[in-house]
């Protein structure tokens, strides 16, 4: 599945937006500057490819990238902008409620956790929603070279603890560090396994 090229498709805004369900797909959550667009640059090889659409104005869209042939890669847009417009805010839940209940070809929402933070009260409550959609969500931690192995431990004993209270949540945690590129061909391998 990652042996093909990436390209950004389009950003959606509403569900009558979204591509042809004509592959399977797979999304990416998490707070604003938690490493998802770095996160998409490494599993897909392109430097620069969810940088592109991680501009002001794009940041409330679903972005669609193509990951070869048969495979979509969905970003979702970062939460816990504090100072967002509640209009903005509800709009882009509502649309996250919809695409998460109503994507027949979503296969998996990745659940991006900053390795020096752990789970936010704002994870949490993604996580609650994604109990309640049709699909497993899975935690990944990013930035993991920014975490001392001592500091690890605590980190992802909170995030496990976390994750037992959602009955959607995939219980395998993914390390991952885009910079250093730990965990990402794990990642891909998951992915790769989800058709
Ligand atoms: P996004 O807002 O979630 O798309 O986050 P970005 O991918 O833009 O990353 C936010 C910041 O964290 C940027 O300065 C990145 O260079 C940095 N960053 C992202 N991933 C890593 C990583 O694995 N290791 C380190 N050290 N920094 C990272």
């Amino acid at each position: 599945l990652f042996a093909g090229q990436s390209e950004f498709v389009k950003g959606v805004v509403a569900m009558s937006g979204l591509p042809p369900a004509d592959r399977i797909e797979v999304c990416f959550a998490g707070r604003s500057n938690v490493g998802k667009s770095s996160l998409i640059n490494a599993l897909t090889g392109t430097k620069g490819l969810a940088r592109a659409s991680n501009t002001p104005g794009r940041t409330q869209e679903i972005n669609y990238f193509t990951q070869g042939p048969e495979l979509y890669l969905v970003d979702l847009p970062g939460y816990g902008y504090a100072n967002a417009p509640l209009p903005v805010v509800e709009k882009w839940q509502r649309l996250l409620k919809q695409y998460l209940s109503g994507r027949q070809t979503l296969r998996r929402a990745f659940v991006l956790i900053d390795s020096r933070h752990g789970i936010k009260k704002v994870d949490d409550e993604i996580m609650t929603r994604l109990d309640s959609s049709a699909v497993t969500f899975q935690c990944v931690m990013t930035k993991a070279d920014k975490v001392k192995d001592k500091d690890r431990a605590a980190v992802m004993e909170q995030v496990r603890s976390a994750l037992s209270k959602h009955p959607a949540a995939y219980p395998e945690i993914v390390l991952t560090s885009s910079e250093k590129g730990d965990g990402i061909a794990t990642l891909r391998s998951i992915i790769a396994g989800l058709e």
